[in-house]
């Protein structure tokens, strides 16, 4: 410790008029929530101010309000709070994955979404989220309220559009994104406990074949988070196909600003950053080839028995299954798609765990449980093995970890690791699953139930395909 907490002055007002006022007072103030950043610059002798205003404890700042237009969380919410919140999971998934990305379980109990935005580092993981979901803030002083988009909030490195005496009070989202895809992903040394190389935060609609709307933001690439706006502009209104991968990659390459530094390069976080936007357009592609109406037209004229028998294996759980039969007719793959996403969500946690059964283990080859499904069951199996192609080339000691990690993971978890293994080698299974062995288990479940949305939706797209 390179400080003497005698030399501090520690405050806690009892409310959001009396913290403003303190800050109005003298910027002498330096507001501290959980303290996850500003303790670790005090250990280094390295805090800017000697005077902190607590806002900790203020109600104004602690609570998720659900209204009809949008969701607003208070800036002091934690990542936990966050990450365990029902609808915030539902409708804003990659902020609750983030969340759940953020630092260790200690750190989401007392590390806050406004302290994440106020520290502003590139690296930080739920500000792409906030970025793709076009989130706003609030902010408040003695001289009252001010809303802004948080597009736009972070002017350069570590530096915001905040004013000395402001707080951050809220953070709203638009309740806009249903049936929306998206896709959130941290690449870094493990998902939590490190800080990202590059994150992405990624959404998109498609209508007939044409994206009709793209938002996608890029964490550790740029001084800033970034939205790759140039790289929206040319992908919207078009059809997903190989040249304009392509010449999306190029475009993203050109609109960020990786360094070196001690956790990557600028040559390696730009790779990464193109093939995850090529990652994402690829989940919003929708196939040349018509068998995909000739396949939603049948379903959606079969009796409710058949429909549930077919689309069975896209998910494995039977009330999904009737659920959506029960929701025909779709129109495209998009609404499909949407519906899917809603209706997944929508189950009890058995409903999931019947799905999460209808896998085989990661690693271990597969046979139909005789009689169970019949053909479903066999479309099942043969997607198991698609999705595990990759996987398949393990080598001896990898193979060996893998089904030691399976055996302590349903140990400590009661069922069977759940992963989109689709494009993961084994390596990269594994570590996903080392680092999710420490995942507590409401962490843990809810990101089995991302894991089971995302091979639900790329079942589904191989399914329309016939
Ligand atoms: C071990 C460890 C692991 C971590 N891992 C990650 C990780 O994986 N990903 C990641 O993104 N971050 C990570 N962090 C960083 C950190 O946890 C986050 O940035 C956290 O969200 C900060 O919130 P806080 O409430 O603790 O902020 P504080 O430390 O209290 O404050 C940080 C800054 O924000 C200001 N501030 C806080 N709240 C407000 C407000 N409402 N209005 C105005 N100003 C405000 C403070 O004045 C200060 O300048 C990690 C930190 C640690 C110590």
């Amino acid at each position: 410790m390179r400080s003497d907490p005698r030399e501090y002055e520690l405050v806690a007002p009892a409310s959001l008029q009396a913290a403003v006022a303190l800050l109005a007072r003298s910027p002498a103030w330096l507001p501290i929530a959980g303290g996850t950043d500003i303790m670790v610059l005090y250990a280094a002798g390295k805090l800017p101010s000697r005077r902190l205003v607590s806002i900790w404890n203020l109600a104004e700042l602690r609570r998720i309000e659900v209204l009809p237009d949008e969701v607003r969380i208070g800036a002091a919410c934690t990542y936990t709070d966050i990450r365990e919140h029902e609808l915030v999971g539902r409708e804003f998934p990659m902020l609750a994955r983030a969340a759940a990305w953020t630092g260790g379980i200690a750190n989401q109990n007392r590390g806050t979404l406004g302290g994440n935005i106020v520290n502003a580092s590139p690296a930080a993981d739920s500000l792409p989220a906030l970025l793709a979901y076009d989130a706003e803030l609030i902010l408040v002083s003695v001289r009252g309220e001010r809303r802004l988009p948080y597009a736009g909030f972070h002017i350069d490195y570590k530096k915001t559009r905040l004013a000395p005496d402001e707080l951050i009070r809220s953070i709203c989202l638009p309740r806009k994104f249903s049936g929306y895809v998206s896709h959130a992903r941290k690449v870094g040394s493990r998902n939590a406990q490190a800080i990202s190389k590059v994150c992405i935060a990624a959404l998109g609609r498609v209508s007939g074949k044409l994206v009709d709307e793209v938002h996608l933001a890029v964490g550790s690439v740029a001084p800033v988070p970034l939205r790759l706006s140039e790289t929206e502009r040319i992908i919207t209104g078009k059809g997903i196909d190989e040249s304009l991968v392509r010449l999306a990659k190029k475009t993203a390459v050109a609109e960020i600003r990786p360094i070196d530094d001690i956790r990557s390069t600028a040559r390696y976080r730009a790779a990464v950053a193109a093939n995850l936007v090529a990652e994402f357009l690829n989940m919003l592609r929708v196939d040349e080839r018509n068998a995909m109406t000739d396949v939603l037209a049948r379903w959606n004229a079969a009796t409710l028995e058949a429909a549930v028998t077919q689309i069975l294996p896209c998910c494995g759980s039977q009330a999904w299954a009737l659920k959506m039969a029960a929701r025909r007719p779709f129109r495209d793959e998009s609404s499909l798609a949407a519906g899917s996403d809603e209706t997944w969500r929508d189950l009890t946690e058995s409903d999931w765990m019947e799905a999460f059964r209808s896998h085989p283990r990661i690693g271990e080859s597969t046979k139909p449980e005789s009689g169970k499904h019949g053909s479903s069951a066999e479309k099942s199996v043969g997607w198991s093995v698609q999705e595990q192609e990759k996987a398949g080339n393990a080598g001896d000691e990898v193979k060996i970890a893998l089904a030691e990690g399976n055996r302590e993971y349903e140990q400590k978890f009661g069922r069977i690791f759940i992963v989109c293994a689709t494009g993961k080698s084994a390596p990269e299974i594994l570590s996903i699953l080392r680092r999710r062995l420490q995942n507590d288990g409401a962490t843990e479940l809810q990101e089995a139930v991302e894991e089971q949305r995302q091979i639900t939706q790329i079942r589904l797209k191989k399914w329309l395909q016939g």
